[in-house]
């Protein structure tokens, strides 16, 4: 994957995500449900950044912190 286009870390704040699942039809690849009803990353996806943008947009709580490879949070802003 190139570079610009792979994420760096993402984040769900448990405490906030009420897990609607915006995330996980956005983006079964790198969303899931676990038993809290809670959103997870899947460990080793392969969710390019866009995608990643696209689910973290979709959550209603914004409950999705993505951060670019070099540290800084790109959303939210
Ligand atoms: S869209 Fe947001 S609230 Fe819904 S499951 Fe994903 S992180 Fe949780």
């Amino acid at each position: 994957m190139p570079e610009a286009t792979s994420p760096g870390k993402i984040e769900v704040d448990r405490e906030l995500c009420i897990g609607a699942a915006s995330c996980v039809a956005v983006a079964a690849q790198i969303f899931d449900l676990d038993g809290e009803n809670k959103a997870i990353i899947k460990p080793n996806h392969q969710g390019d950044l866009p995608t990643v943008l696209n689910a973290a947009k979709a959550c209603p709580v914004a409950a999705i912190y993505v951060y670019h490879k070099d540290g800084h949070r790109i959303y939210p802003e």
